[in-house]
């Protein structure tokens, strides 16, 4: 039973018949599992989380960050937390969608090390909505996901950054930066 609710969840892909069978189904929410209002696993509109669930999510709030670096801050609105301003790098501007932890920590770890390519599609969304009442994106030419070295490529077999970024662009408004792998 547990294996057939957790077949349901969105965004894990069935393979083969399984898809078409998922088709029929309604999405359910892929932290809690309750059913989502969406119509189908294909429907694109479909969100892949409850609003609950969704709420629940460690959001950074983009007052109380370091523009540079991206760290919480006590106070909001600082060009620079203690650490940048005492460190003289390179590093213009930084930001990040969620705290470490958690469920993103969890998904993550999931998606780098145990092969769960499909969390991608979630990540990339949220990633997405964390930035959607921001400008901050629209200065920049170019999303350019981290490399991955070629023998760890070969080994995981896929490079997750680039499966972010192309997730994270999909969200995103149609005049938003291109994506330019290394
Ligand atoms: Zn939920
Ligand atoms: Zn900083």
């Amino acid at each position: 039973m547990k294996e057939f609710v957790q077949f349901l969840r969105h965004p894990s892909p069935p393979p083969g018949w399984l898809r078409w069978t998922r088709q029929l189904l309604p999405p359910l929410c892929w932290k809690c599992g309750i059913v989502l209002g969406g119509k189908t696993y294909l429907d694109p509109a479909s969100p892949f989380l409850c609003s609950n669930c969704l709420l629940e999510l460690p959001w950074t709030d983009p007052l109380f960050h370091c523009r540079q670096c991206g760290s919480h801050t006590a106070e909001p609105d600082r060009v620079a937390c203690q650490e940048c301003m005492e460190d003289d790098w390179d590093l213009a501007e930084s930001r990040s969608g969620f705290a470490y932890n958690d469920i993103i920590r969890h998904w993550i770890l999931q998606l780098k090390f145990f092969g769960q390519e499909h969390l991608s599609p979630l990540l990339g969304r949220l990633l997405a909505l964390s930035f959607q009442n921001s400008t901050w994106l629209e200065k920049y030419d170019s999303i350019v996901p981290i490399p991955l070295h070629s023998s760890r490529l070969r080994k995981r077999g896929f490079n997750q950054s680039l499966l972010l970024a192309y997730h994270l662009r999909k969200n995103l408004r149609k005049n938003s930066p291109e994506i330019h792998p290394d």
